[in-house]
């Protein structure tokens, strides 16, 4: 009974279920993970439930991983033979299993977003649609969607016959599901539909599937998408021992399809699923807790919850105002520093945002402070070109049918092979109906090729059979050794330089991954080679579960990516309209909803202490643009804040210094206006408007960056020369000048120092 032990009753109902569907609903913090991992280890230890008769999905891998790792504390065994992984992955597990009976073979390789978009493109070249007119990108997003609508080619163009963006990705569907199938590939959303194809057109495979589990879990119901609930479904449907847990509010993917109905069909479809509600918070203190909850209440139509939490005190939310960006990451960097002399480790501590572009200022800032940081999701590791290099041999060594990967690898090193011979070999390829490889094996009949080219492929080609006789069961890192031999691929890594050496580092790196690399499941029905295994693992290691830095360091990353996670200090910057909520998400139906669901994630991150930050002026796509506060500050209540300022924010900007909308909000609109918040009487966002100076500490680095931007034709307030516009800027940082040419002729067109003239927009000042 270990497994179930600090749980407390409602948890323990929800962990001891064992027949039958359940659902446990609940707010952030209250112990659905732990509950699933939980029930995971009961099954196994109370039940003698054998591990790979369990299918439990998480978020990421790395949330996998560490979910099998918890439960063999629990069990005080590894539970090897678990099937836990990812929608995607455990997907592809189950799909080297019954490639065959879907036209592919065992070996088939995952694609990801740059090989399919390179095969887009390539289709589009072959079938005459201008790239020009239709981007590759736009028309690989349509179709990608309406493959997660589970939509054929046919029913995509249905949606809009008069769009011709549309008629076109309908006709690169065809294409593309065909060159795919050729290739004996998959992109990741094949991965979620060819499993929902083979058990609609294969019974057998249904009941042998629907046998092979008899429990299901899935974590983070809530942003399963309906190819994944189909899938839970195809399995779940006889024996319906499904699990899922979920929150409402916490649902942050609809824009990548995820559909917050499954959560409640799951009700329906299992027939009368028992609900779980868990009320008690063992995560937040009430502050933090209280500016969650009174900030997810301003979205319609959800189903309130309870959260109760026990824990007693707590520090008030802080909310920071920066001149800009640079300051705030200082300013965040200080706070940091100070809490880790309080005691705080690095890594209690996170700094989340937005988009991923806000994290370069943060990490500057963190690396003059001195402090250790990580970042997570950024850049994942196996999108650096040197290291997909290496995979694509390695690809091609198993799958020789993988067109993508002959094409990267063909030209590297280079061999002399150029675009028109790569395009004849392809016609050749397309005429005999054979794989590229293949087509560059028998090179020397091709006539339109010159004598060095025809060596040049069948060479390669050479070189790839060689390859591939000797890898059959070797270790990953055994055939890698002998790709990098083979194509001596530091000696032409270093020929480019010291980028040439740092890539050379990460070669090395990714073979001293392979050479540690042992898989998350081990199952030893898996038909695959370890090779195989690797490469489809590497594949589906997304961003997210790529980390770069010091992993005891402070964590820098997305609020998407910090779903499911915790910290006891927790920073949410770039509090700003439009950037978050972000204007483009608020274009979407239900854009905003989703957004302040991501803020009820990002809040309800922290333990012990949140700090939310924002600035008045940020850099953005290389422009310097001015931040209004984000309504989600707004919707704190007030006697929850803390407020404050850095030391620049006060002084420098005279757009904003001393004026109602921050400082003096109290007196005419603060609890005096009803439930204000200092918050609630600032004036509405005005698009694009705004007279801003940058902060003076900011002029060095200002020089060669983006230069501030100020607003032409703007109404401006001067101290002493009254109201004017603005007719034009020039200089850069400290000297960067203003023309304003003030309404009293006496005065007329002035040139004043940004810096120093104090102005206002007129509309504050009015
Ligand atoms: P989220 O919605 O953010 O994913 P969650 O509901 O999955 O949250 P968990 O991550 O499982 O919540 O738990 C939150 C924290 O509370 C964890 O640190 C967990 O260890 C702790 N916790 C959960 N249940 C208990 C309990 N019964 N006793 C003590 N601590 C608990
Ligand atoms: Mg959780």
């Amino acid at each position: 009974m270990d497994s179930l032990r600090g749980l407390n009753p409602a948890q323990r109902e929800a962990a001891e279920h064992v027949h039958g569907p359940i659902l446990v609903v609940a707010g952030a913090g209250s112990g659905k993970t732990r509950v699933l991992t939980a029930r995971i280890a009961h099954l196994i230890d109370a039940h003698g439930v054998p591990p790979q008769r369990i299918f439990a999905v998480t978020f990421t891998n790395k949330a996998a991983g560490e979910m099998k790792h918890r439960v063999g504390e629990l069990l005080s065994r590894d539970p090897g033979g678990l099937w836990i992984g990812t929608f995607h992955s455990l997907s592809a597990r189950l799909l080297r299993r019954e490639a065959d009976r879907l036209g592919f073979s065992r070996q088939f390789t995952i694609y990801d977003e740059d090989d399919r978009l390179s095969l887009i493109r390539r289709i589009m070249d072959e079938r005459d649609h201008p790239v020009k007119l239709f981007p590759p990108k736009l028309i690989q997003n349509l179709i990608s969607s309406a493959k997660n609508r589970m939509q054929t080619a046919a029913e995509l163009e249905a949606t809009g016959p008069q769009d011709a963006a549309v008629r076109v990705a309908a006709d690169v569907y065809v294409a593309m599901q065909r060159a795919l199938l050729t290739a004996n590939a998959m992109d990741f959303d094949d991965l979620m539909l060819h499993p929902l194809a083979l058990f609609r057109h294969h019974p057998d495979a249904l009941e042998r599937w629907r046998g092979r589990f008899d429990f299901l879990l899935v974590d983070e119901f809530q942003d399963t998408n309906r190819a994944q609930y189909e899938l839970v479904k195809f399995l779940g449907l006889g024996h319906r021992n499904v699990f899922g847990v979920g929150d409402e509010d916490q649902s942050i993917y609809g824009w990548r399809g995820a559909d917050l109905r499954n959560l409640r069909d799951l009700q329906s479809d299992f027939g009368d699923a028992r609900v779980v509600k868990l009320e008690e918070n063992y995560r937040s203190t009430r502050p933090i807790l209280d500016a969650a909850n009174a900030v997810i209440t301003n979205n319609a139509g959800r189903i309130v919850k309870t959260l109760r939490t026990h824990r007693p005190g707590g520090e008030s939310i802080i909310v920071v105002a920066a001149a800009d960006e640079r300051d705030e990451a200082e300013w965040i960097a200080r706070e940091l520093g100070r809490r880790v002399t309080d005691g705080a480790a690095h890594a209690e501590c996170a700094i989340l945002y937005r988009t991923n572009a806000q994290s370069r200022a943060l990490e500057e800032a963190m690396r003059r402070a001195g402090l250790p940081y990580q970042i997570v999701g950024a850049i994942s590791f196996y999108d650096r070109r040197e290291v997909k290099d290496v995979l694509a041999y390695l690809r091609l060594v198993v799958n020789p049918s993988d067109d993508e990967a002959f094409i990267r690898a063909v030209a590297v090193p280079r061999r002399g092979i150029g675009d028109m011979a790569l395009a004849m070999l392809a016609e050749q390829a397309r005429e005999w109906r054979v794989p590229l490889l293949a087509a560059a094996a028998r090179a020397d009949t091709i006539a339109t090729l010159r004598p060095n080219l025809k060596t040049a492929f069948t060479a390669f080609a050479e070189l790839i059979a060689g390859l591939r006789r000797r890898a059959g069961e070797s270790a990953p890192v055994v055939v890698m050794e002998e790709v990098v031999q083979a194509i001596q691929f530091e000696t032409v890594l270093a020929a480019e330089g010291s980028e040439g050496i740092e890539r050379w580092e990460n070669v090395r790196e990714l073979m001293a991954a392979a050479a540690e690399w042992s898989e998350i499941v081990t199952d030893e029905e898996d038909p695959g080679t370890p090779l195989q295994r690797f490469l489809a693992e590497a594949a589906l290691l997304s961003a997210v579960d790529t980390s770069k830095g010091k992993p005891d360091g402070v964590t820098l990353m997305t609020l998407h990516t910090a779903k499911g996670l915790e910290w006891p200090v927790v920073v949410i910057s770039g509090m700003e309209e439009g950037l978050f909520p972000s204007s483009r998400a608020l274009e979407l139906p239900e854009g905003l909803e989703e957004e302040r669901r991501l803020c009820y994630v990002g809040i309800t991150r922290a333990k012990d202490a949140l700090v939310l930050t924002w600035a008045r002026a940020r850099r953005r796509g290389g422009e310097l643009r001015p931040g209004i506060p984000s309504r989600f500050l707004r919707e704190l209540p007030p006697e929850l804040i803390d407020e404050r300022r850095t030391s620049f924010a006060v002084g420098a900007i005279g757009g904003w210094t001393g004026q109602r909308g921050w400082s003096g909000g109290r007196e005419g609109s603060g609890l005096g206006r009803g439930a204000g918040s200092p918050y609630r009487s600032m004036p509405p966002p005005r698009d694009g408007a705004g007279v801003f100076a940058p902060a003076p500490h900011l002029d060095a680095a200002m020089e060669n960056q983006d230069a501030p931007r100020l607003v032409k034709g703007e109404r401006v307030r001067h101290r002493r020369f009254g109201s004017g516009a603005v007719l034009g800027l020039s200089g850069v940082g400290k000297e960067l000048k203003v023309s304003v040419a003030f309404d009293d002729p006496e005065i007329g067109t002035k040139q004043l120092l940004v810096a120093f003239a104090g102005l206002e927009r007129e509309w504050e000042s009015a």
